[in-house]
């Protein structure tokens, strides 16, 4: 019998795990399908390749990252550590909890490394359509190979679609933008807090990219920042020069105006208005179509697309967990492929475990009951595989103490250390409090910390 084939599109951390959970399944002498890895971008990391380019990218394809220089991590990585590669094991050391990007792109790097998987990887390739044929059950990926400029088809029993959401910016309109005396941008395009040294900064948004891009150039010498919600505050007690003022009416010149009556003189602005799940490459019956929630719309156990159970998609849902999250959903997926999960052959079956799910996701209390609800899904997962067993509810323990940092002093959460869940070291401080350490380089961060009292 010939091996099935197995499309993943995407070698992000979540397309990552993917390779790394079949290649554990071949070291422990199983037989894997035939897995090919399809990659736009030129290396590996999605979002974590960082570029300076914004727009579109060498090929003419628009730039997949999102991040930026000196983005620290905005959540502690005792939260994320891959159960089957520690920090330790790569760093051979433990380090602080909150490393920059190009750390944490090291060590998810690391670990692919490690497992020799570069191989099934086509970089310079993305995927530009996937057709299903139900005549035989099988799919048809087309791709495009830019360093042969060629166009191919190729046929595979299942496909894993690991494209990512956070890079398809969605951009409001205000009235009064297209006269605006400045720049304005989305997140997405935000590259260097400096760019923004000296300004009066707006930024609309409440959620984690209008707080981290506002810290950052607060931290790199902003004027003054004014953070515009559309529903709630976010509520931290911020710097003198940062205001949280209600939404966005229009501008005028350099003048905003917002809905409480007020207005103030603005340089920039900044969207932070999150991102859309965009897959431009697959067609209506097999493309997922979900708003950014904790329970994705159509995906059986958050992976498995219901309405052709043979698609599967990785890391669609809004994330508190990720590599580890990631990890589990790859692991189930590896093992249903191979069929030592099964898959309900019922359509309705699996509409009831996604009804049931956004039911458990709707009752979840504030964020402690969203971060308890992510983690006992990704205990859910991880009991049904081999993925080694680790202590899901530690890892939630530090996102509920980070939130309660974040409460405490928001420019400051980050000098803060937790316990790995995974070695049970406590990682030590880092040797410069986050608001002076202006250097985000991988050299820099390594250098000797300070040892924790409580390690
Ligand atoms: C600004 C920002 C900051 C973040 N900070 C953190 C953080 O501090 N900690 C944390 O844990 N998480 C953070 N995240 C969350 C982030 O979503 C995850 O860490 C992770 O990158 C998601 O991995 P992914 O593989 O699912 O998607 P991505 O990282 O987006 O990777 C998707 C990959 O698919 C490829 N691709 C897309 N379309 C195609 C196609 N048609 N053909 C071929 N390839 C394709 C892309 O090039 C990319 O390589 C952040 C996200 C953003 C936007």
């Amino acid at each position: 019998m010939t091996a099935k084939r197995v499309a993943i599109i995407g070698a992000g951390p979540s397309g990552l795990a993917q390779l790394r959970a079949f290649q554990s399944a071949r070291q422990n002498g199983e037989d894997i399908p035939k897995i090919v890895c399809f990659e736009k971008q030129d290396d590996w990391g999605g979002l974590w390749n960082y570029t300076w380019r914004t727009g579109l990218d060498i090929h003419g394809e628009p730039v997949h990252s999102s991040m930026y220089r000196y983005l620290w991590s905005n959540g502690p990585k005792e939260g994320l550590e891959f159960a089957d590669y520690s920090f330790e094991e790569h760093f051979g050391k433990q380090i602080a909890s909150y490393p920059p990007r190009a750390v944490l792109f090291d060590y998810i790097e690391g670990r692919v490394k490690k497992a020799d998987v570069r191989d099934w990887i086509r970089f310079n390739t993305p995927v530009r359509n996937v057709r299903y044929n139900a005549a035989d059950g099988t799919f048809i990926v087309t791709a495009h190979d830019h360093l042969k400029d060629s166009t191919y088809e190729e046929t595979f029993d299942h496909v894993i679609c690991a494209s990512g959401h956070f890079s398809t910016p969605n951009v409001p309109y205000y009235e009064g933008f297209e006269d605006f005396n400045g720049r304005i941008l989305h997140a997405h395009d935000f590259r260097d807090a400096r760019e923004f040294e000296g300004k009066d900064l707006l930024i609309l948004g409440a959620s984690y990219s209008a707080e981290d891009i506002g810290s950052q150039c607060w931290k790199y010498g902003a004027k003054s920042i004014t953070t515009s919600y559309r529903s709630a505050p976010m509520g931290f007690d911020w710097p003198d020069n940062w205001d949280e003022v209600p939404g966005l009416v229009k501008v005028d010149g350099n003048t905003a105006y917002f809905k409480d009556g007020t207005s103030r003189h603005v340089d920039a602005i900044i969207l932070c208005t999150g991102y859309k799940h965009f897959f431009n490459f697959l067609p209506d019956d097999l493309r997922l179509k979900t708003s950014n929630r904790l329970a994705a719309a159509d995906l059986y156990k958050g992976v498995v697309f219901v309405n052709n159970p043979k698609m599967f998609y990785l890391g669609m849902q809004d994330q508190w967990f990720t590599f580890n999250m990631f990890d589990a959903q790859a692991w189930w997926v590896r093992d249903a492929i191979m069929g030592k999960i099964e898959i309900p052959s019922d359509i309705n079956t699996l509409k009831a475990d996604v009804a049931d799910r956004i039911a458990r996701e709707d009752a979840a209390v504030g964020d402690k009951g969203a971060i308890q609800y992510q983690g006992d899904y990704v205990q859910e997962l991880i009991a049904e595989t081999d993925y080694p067993s680790f202590d899901v509810q530690g890892a939630c323990e530090a996102f509920f103490a980070w939130k309660n940092h974040k409460k405490e002093a928001i420019m400051e959460f980050r000098n803060k250390s937790y316990k790995s869940v995974i070695t049970g070291t406590m990682a030590p401080a880092h040797h410069t409090p986050w608001n002076e350490a202006l250097d985000d380089s991988l050299e820099s961060y390594l250098q000797d910390d300070v040892l924790s009292k409580t390690a």
